[in-house]
């Protein structure tokens, strides 16, 4: 047992990356080991690096130098999808003691011992294939809302993506042992729970790439909402060939989870989505779109989308931004296309300028904005349940409401981590929703 022993943990990346450095901090204080901020004075810095951003190797650098700035004599451990990938180049960064990759990261503990007498940096790091599912994933404390990990990996091999390259295949628990960390999750005390993995639709094979019986993602939300004490639950980012007819309706009807998808989209072009390798074209995203808007006008659709993919034409742009424009979404996450060893993309010749890249990425960010105005301004006079945060923010705090529009009100610390009816009154100059709890005006 390691009593006295100091830990701090970073996340760099996305949501599936916070659950499971949640996990790695539980399975080292189980070992006696105390976490600390990441801003104090620990024995060993753990990094959970993303490989998605552009610039993974320059931010992880700088991550590992704010750690020995504070410790000097601290070690460093690095992990995630980045490690998975460059095991070696991040082993070389000055002061990293120790590389794990996507499988050995859970098993922290039992490699923590060695660094004592290692002198050059350990790096452990298995065949991706061999990868198995960590299931007790899920983050607390950091947040009002929990990220529940429920699959990992992809076997989709779109031509840009280096994720299945570092997270390995397809993969997910059975419902049954979903439902039981689900309930580890419930008896935390948070109301919120959004879903994680990197292509949750894919809900339902087993670590060797089988079907379980009767399990998918459909039939893991009915039982999903059964569970006492959670609230609400949002459904993250799912695949538009995914999201079923009866994924739309249950949502439509059910009280806890909440109108709000996520839908990857990446590109209008039926041309530029062939040379991604995506698995529908934009006739199905816009028929998911209207589905789900005809079902559940208030619901909140984000888009993500991918400028100057390799060959993407100014036309082909064009053609992206005038589907979207037409599309009844609320905003978009931009991406601009950077290379990624490895990949398809990476091997295509005709390259946009990075300039033309950066000014589409523009384009489309004004785009979004006017987006999310106009989705709000709907919503301006109606009554909604926020959930509100911990944050004290000069005064004001502030919580989403299922429909994710962002609301402020008044601190009031009573309020904090509780789901209140807030009357909508109007946009802020800051983007986001002013709020009474006066219940002046209907529920929408
Ligand atoms: S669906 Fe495509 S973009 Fe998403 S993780 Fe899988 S390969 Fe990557």
């Amino acid at each position: 047992m390691y009593y006295n022993r100091k830990i701090a943990l970073h996340t760099l990346g996305c949501k599936l990356n916070f659950s499971e450095t949640s996990a790695i901090g539980r399975i080292l204080m189980e070992q006696g080991f105390q976490k600390v901020d990441f801003s104090d004075r620990a024995d060993y810095y753990i990094i959970n690096t993303c490989s998605v951003t552009e610039n993974a190797d320059k931010e992880t650098k700088q991550v590992v130098k704010t750690a020995l700035r504070t410790n000097p004599a601290a070690k460093v451990i690095v992990v995630g999808c980045y490690a998975q990938l460059k095991p070696e180049a991040i082993s070389s960064i000055k002061g990293v003691s120790m590389v794990l990759g996507a499988n050995e990261k859970f098993k922290i503990h039992e490699y923590i011992e060695q660094l004592e007498e290692q002198e050059k940096p350990l790096v452990v790091s298995g065949n991706i294939d061999d990868v198995s599912f960590y299931a007790d994933a899920y983050s607390h404390g950091e947040r009002t809302r929990s990220f529940l990990k429920v699959q990992d990996g992809c076997d989709y091999f779109c031509s840009f993506c280096t994720i299945p390259l570092a997270r390995g295949k397809s993969r997910s628990n059975s419902i049954a042992r979903t439902v039981e960390v689900a309930n580890k999750v419930a008896a935390t005390g948070v109301k919120e729970v959004v879903l994680t993995g990197v292509n949750i639709g894919d809900y339902g094979k087993t670590a060797d790439g089988n079907n379980r019986t009767n399990e998918n993602l459909f039939s893991l939300i009915r039982e999903l909402e059964k569970i006492s004490n959670i609230e609400r639950w949002r459904i993250s980012s799912i695949e538009p060939n995914l999201l079923t007819d009866e994924i739309i309706e249950f949502v439509a009807h059910s009280y806890k989870f909440v109108p709000h998808f996520h839908i990857p989209l990446q590109s209008g072009s039926d041309k530029i989505l062939k040379l991604m390798r995506r698995k529908y074209l934009s006739k199905l995203y816009r028929e998911r779109v209207e589905k789900i808007k005809a079902t559940m006008p208030h619901a909140c659709i984000g888009v993500d989308v991918i400028v100057g993919f390799p060959g993407e034409t100014k036309e082909q742009f064009l053609e992206t931004y005038n589907f979207i424009n037409e599309l009844d979404i609320a905003y978009l996450h931009v991406f601009t296309y950077s290379e990624r060893a490895n990949t398809r993309a990476v091997k295509m010749k005709e390259t946009v300028p990075l300039a033309e890249r950066k000014e589409r990425n523009k384009m489309l960010r004004i785009l979004s904005e006017k987006k999310k105005r106009k989705f709000y301004s709907e919503h301006v006079n109606t009554t909604r349940h926020v959930l509100f945060e911990a944050e004290n923010d000069n005064g004001m705090m502030y919580g989403f409401t299922d429909n994710y529009i962002k609301v402020a009100i008044p601190y009031n610390e009573t309020l904090v981590n509780t789901l209140q009816p807030v009357a909508l009154t109007e946009i802020s100059d800051f983007g986001y929703m002013k709020g009474t709890m006066h219940m002046e005006f209907s529920m929408a």
